[in-house]
């Protein structure tokens, strides 16, 4: 069996005992430095588009680009590939980010195996800190059926 990266499912997950993640003031290293893809769904377009006060066609033509057949947040090359969204250092539409932001760090790529979580762990500093999640919990966002927000 394999999972939606097309990598084999492991039996017994690395994170069994949960794993601690808080997001760290002042660090935006997710949001840019770099190509990228910040994916977002149809449904969300309304929210974000209402959120900047804009018709969703103008959301469309000014904040996204096309990749894969899907849909992203523009990042600007002139400006160290940020994310559109982030502005002074900050996300300026955190409430309402999209989903791939709001289920980060669980994702099925990060969570396939403890090598791959250490890697991803060198990235961002807010991986091994803060708010501890059950296995359950950490599934269950990887799923999108939760976000980091969602539980308390
Ligand atoms: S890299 Fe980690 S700590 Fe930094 S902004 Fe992204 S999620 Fe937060
Ligand atoms: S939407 Fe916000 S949290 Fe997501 S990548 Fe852009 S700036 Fe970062």
């Amino acid at each position: 069996m394999y999972d939606i990266y097309g990598l084999p499912k492991v039996k017994k997950p690395f994170y069994t005992k949960g794993l601690k993640f808080e997001c760290q003031k002042e660090c935006f290293a997710c949001c840019g430095g770099g190509p990228g893809y910040v994916w977002i769904e149809e449904e969300e377009i309304p929210k974000l588009s209402a959120l900047l006060g804009i018709s969703d066609q103008e959301f469309l033509d000014n904040y996204t680009k096309k990749a894969n057949g899907r849909l992203s947040l523009l990042d600007i090359a002139s400006d160290n590939w940020n994310c559109i969204m982030l502005k002074n250092g900050r996300c300026s539409i955190y409430e309402n980010r999209p989903i791939q932001c709001r289920t980060y760090p669980f994702w099925h790529s990060n969570l396939h195996n403890q090598e791959y979580w250490d890697i991803e762990k060198e990235a961002c500093p807010g991986i091994g800190k803060g708010k501890e999640y059950t296995m359950e919990q950490i599934e269950a966002i990887a799923d999108g059926e939760e976000t980091i927000d969602s539980i308390k």
